[in-house]
This record gives C-alpha cells, structure tokens and sequence, in this order.
C-alpha cells in the first residue's frame, strides 16, 4: 500500500485495500468459527481462479511471474486445504486460462512490466513473499509426510510384536492342549475300555446299572474333551482335510450301526435312505470328518426326539462323469427349535434355552463344530425347524468321483471277520492300556505279542513276522518314531514293509506330519474304538485276504 500510494498508483492502492478488507473479513469469520476451513478455502480459491482470469485477459492481459506463484500457491492450497478431488479441479481451472494465453499470444515474459503493473520493490516484495510461502507449504507437507511415515513404521514394528506375542500365546495354548488331553485320554482310554469289558459280563443287575452310569460320563467326558480339541484345532486353521476314496453308502450304514442302539434305547427308529446312484461308486473325501458331522447332527436329532424317528437322507442333486453333488439331510420328530434361536445354536456354547443343560446335559460346542466342518467341506449347513414338530438340519456337498473302479459288493458291508490269523504286535509301556487291548483283541479271538519300549519292538519285529505292528508314541528309551524308523531300514524286506499303526493319546499340530514322515501306515487316538480298531484291522485282511480266516 505505501509503494502504490507513493508512486501514486490510485488503482492499485484501491485494489491493495480491497484485498486487505475482504482478508481481516475472512479471518475474522474464521477466528469465530462460524465458517469452516474447507469453506474459507472454497471462497478462496474462487476469488483466486477469479483474480486469475481478470488478470490474464482483462486487467493485465499478461502472464508474469506474480501471476505464475499465484497460480502455484492455488494448487498447494486447494490439495491441502480442501481435498484431491477438488485440487484437481481448482488447478485445471487456474492453469487454463495460462494455456490459453500461451496459445493465443505466443509466449510468457516471466519478467515483463506492463504499463499499471506494480513498481519496484512492491513487485518484488511480492515475488520474494510468495517464494516463501511456497518454501513454507512444502516444508510443512514434507514435515507432515515424514512425520506419518514415522507412525506408520513405528505402529508395524508394534503390529509385529503383538503379532509374535499372539503366536506364542496361541503355540502354548496349543502345547497345553496337547500335553492335557494325552494326560486325560491315557486314563479315560482305561476307565472306557474296562467298563465295556466288565459290561460284557456284569455280575447282577445294580452292577450293570452302576457300570451304564460309568459308562455314559466316561464317554460323555470323552466327547467333551474331544469337542474341545477339535474346536481348537479348526479355530487356528490347524485342521487339514483328508480325501480318501470312500463309499457313502457305506459309510452312512457304519454310522447307523453305530448309532442304532442309541436309538433303541429311546425306543425311537433310526432309518437311512441313500440313493441308488450312490452305492456302486466312491467318492473322495475326507471320511472322519464327514462321519463327524453326520455322528454330531444324529446324535442330536436322537438326543432331543422322545418319540417318532430319525431319517438320514443321502439324495444326488446332480450328476456328472467326474462330479456328484449330493443333499445330507438329518430329520427328526423331536423337540425342534424356535425361529429366533435357529442361528444362535451353531455359536459356540450357545444351546435353545437354559434348560437344555438341565435336562439333557451337552456343551453347545457339536453345532458350533459341525459348522465350520461342512464349511471346510465347502458347503454350508442349514436348518428348518418347527415346534413340537421336528427339525430338518441339512447341507449339499460336491464330490470329485474316484474313476478307480472298485466293484462294491453289498454283503461285505456285514461281513464278519475273525482276526485269529493276523499276527499283532503292541509297543506299549502302559500297562493299563496293555491289559484293555489284550481283553479287547481276545473277543475277536486274536492274540497279541507285547513289548513295552521301542527298542524290544526293533528286537522283535527284526525276528518275528508281524501283520500289524501298534505302536505307542511315548514310549521309553526308543520312542515310536524312531523305532518305526529302524524297522523301515531292516535287511528282510517283508519285516521291514510291516504294517504299523500309531497309538496316541496327543493332538498336537504336526503330529500327523511327524507320523507319516517316520514311515508309520496311519494312527489311531487313544482311547481307542474298538469298533474303528477291528474296521482297521478288518481292512487289512481285506487288502491282503489270505490273511482271512474265512478263506484260509
Ligand atoms: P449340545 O448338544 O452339546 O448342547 P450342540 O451345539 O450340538 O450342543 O447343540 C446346540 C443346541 O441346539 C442344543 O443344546 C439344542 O438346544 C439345540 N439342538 C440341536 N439339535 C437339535 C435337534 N435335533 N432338535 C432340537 N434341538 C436341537
């Protein structure tokens, strides 16, 4: 103002005060706070896109270096003032008129004085102020930028750190499961296993009934325990799938046989209806799970009917050469379940209502389980369900069809083997758990050869021909690993080729692995089923026949 004035500069001295009025105006609404930022930067930029044009084709009908840092401090300003979308949009309309110019008249003089222009020093006051209010706005971008990259580096090395602490907490979650549950099952294997024996002969009838009490919350404790595990193990994505060959509808009928004396006992009817497509073809899949899923919606559909039935339904949805997608259905004419809780009973602990626990006892983990099961098999369980009518829990899964052609013959599914032939050895330093195996295997009129630690089991199968070597994991002075890996490397083909099955009562995560990979032929948990134990067995005589009592 006093350069203009004193050079007498009338317009520019109005134009000054203009400026000066409208600026303590705006900074005043601001100070008030009665407009917001991003408002005062709209108002702003107009008057600035205004200032630009009036300049560039009306007032000074040049572009000089003024006009060039004005425009600069525009696209700062409306980036950081107001947003990206509207930076763009402010810039395009600033450097427009500047193309337009340089279009029309040719070139820019950066350093031109046209007539009226601002004189010396005000034009260079001006020039040096708005260089440094350039200087100044990148400063505190690049202050800000530098400032959030540091918080970003700072918040992933803490992201990192909590995440290795997650991991270790999750690992020894894990660790302690595993040592736990080969704790509890090593006893439980024993408790279940001699109640079913001293079941098989009670001396009276309190006797029978004090061993069926026993019975049902040692296996109640089983399951529960067996829930947890496997929760565990879905929940950190630590369980794998298996895909076997496997025939549904004999599957469907092991379970039921399972199953049936359940049902019996509650006076209901189990009845199954696979469809016909199904029994002369196998399916890949992974058997324990599926079989889980089905036991878990049965056991169920059992647990909550007093009187009716359960229907298990296998129906082929469609059909091709290489697929076959087929409908589980599990019906039953029981309690059935309200509409509000149709979801909340597959969470985890959540069951229809409080009396459930009293009166039927259960953990609410089955249907949580069952979930994420069928899931995994890429499907999703679903439940219609009435009052005093009955539910209908049910899931469609796509199947890959073995081309392995098997020809299924509908007898052997009851066929009865007797295992006297088959010549077992046991690796086991328990001695509970060597007494229930030899009084379960004397049953199936079987004899078996002990040993109690690893390095009797080399001696032995080094000198002895076996079918079937059960070997314990823990074992002392050689362990199941290790002496499954000397019988693998002995000189005698047929003793080194014997089959070995693991026995063990841990889960932990890469057991499995560690099994495979030590040259063993499968596992089996502990406490064992005696029904999975002679299926196992009965397998084998089945793939090496003239081990078959029946046909020697
Ligand atoms: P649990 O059976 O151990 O209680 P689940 O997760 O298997 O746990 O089931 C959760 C709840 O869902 C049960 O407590 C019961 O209230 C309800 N439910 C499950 N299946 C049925 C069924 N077939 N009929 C009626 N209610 C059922």
């Amino acid at each position: 103002m006093p350069f203009v004035w004193y050079h007498n500069q009338i317009l520019q001295f109005y134009r000054a005060i203009g400026l000066l009025v409208v600026y303590s105006f705006l900074l005043k609404l601001l100070l008030a706070r009665s407009i917001s930022v991003i408002k005062l930067g709209h108002i702003l930029l107009c008057a600035g896109v205004f200032l630009v044009w009036s300049s560039v084709f009306f007032y000074g009908q040049t572009v000089n270096i003024i006009t060039l840092q004005f425009i600069f401090i525009m696209v700062l300003g409306s980036f950081f003032l107001i947003s990206r979308r509207f930076g763009v949009f402010y810039s395009v309309l600033a450097i427009f008129p500047i193309a337009i110019f340089i279009l029309t008249k040719g070139r820019i003089e950066v350093f031109n004085q046209t007539e009226g222009a601002l004189v010396s020093p005000a034009y260079e006051i001006i020039v040096i102020l708005n260089f440094i209010t350039i200087i100044v706005i990148h400063d505190l971008f690049n202050n800000a930028f530098t400032k959030n990259v540091e918080e970003k580096i700072n918040l992933n090395i803490q992201f990192e750190n909590a995440l290795v602490k997650a991991n270790e907490a999750a690992n020894s979650k894990t660790d302690f499961l595993s040592t736990m549950s080969h704790e509890l099952r090593t006893p439980l294997n024993s408790v279940i296993g001699m109640t079913d024996l001293l079941l098989s002969n009670p001396i009276n009838e309190e006797q029978a009934e004090t061993l069926k009490a026993l019975k049902f919350s040692s296996t109640s404790l089983h399951s529960l325990i067996n829930d947890i595990l496997d929760f565990n193990k879905i929940g950190s994505d630590k369980l794998m799938l298996e895909a076997v060959k496997v025939n549904l509808n004999r599957l469907i009928k092991d379970i039921c046989s399972g199953l049936n004396f359940q049902a019996k006992e509650k006076g209901i009817q189990l009845n199954f209806k696979v469809d016909e497509r199904l029994h002369p073809i196998y399916v890949i899949t992974d058997p324990t799970r599926l079989s889980q899923i089905i036991y878990n919606l049965v056991g169920n559909a059992i647990k909550f009917t007093s009187k009716g039935s359960v229907q298990i339904n296998l129906e082929v949805i469609n059909h091709s050469e290489e697929k076959i997608k087929v409908k589980f259905s599990v019906i039953d004419t029981g309690l059935g379940i309200k509409e509000e809780d149709q979801e909340r009973i597959f969470e985890v602990f959540k069951q229809a209502s409080l009396s459930t626990t009293r009166n039927y006892g259960g953990t609410g983990l089955g249907l949580a389980i069952v979930k994420k099961l069928v899931e995994m098999l890429g499907s999703k369980i679903q439940l219609t369900s009435e009052i005093g009518i009955g539910s209908d829990f049910y899931f469609e899964v796509s199947f890959d069809i073995s081309n392995d052609l098997q020809v299924i013959n509908e007898d052997d599914i009851n066929e009865v083997f007797d295992l006297e032939q088959l010549k077992v050895l046991v690796a086991e330093d328990n001695a509970m758990n060597r007494l229930l195996l030899k009084k379960v295997f004397s049953k199936w009129n079987s004899e078996l050869v002990f040993v109690e630690n690893g390095l009797e089991a080399i001696e032995k199968a080094s000198t002895d021909d076996f079918d079937v070597i059960l070997m314990d994991l823990h074992m002392p002075l050689v362990d199941g690993y290790e002496a499954t890996k000397s019988i693998r490397e002995l000189q005698d083909v047929k003793k080194a080729n014997v089959h070995i099955i693991a026995l063990t009562a841990s889960v932990s995560n890469n057991m499995e692995e560690k099994i495979i990979q030590s040259g063993m032929n499968g596992f089996m948990y502990k406490p064992f089923n005696a029904n999975d134990m002679y299926a196992t067995l009965k397998g084998l005589i089945k793939v090496n026949p003239n081990k078959s009592s029946k046909d020697s």
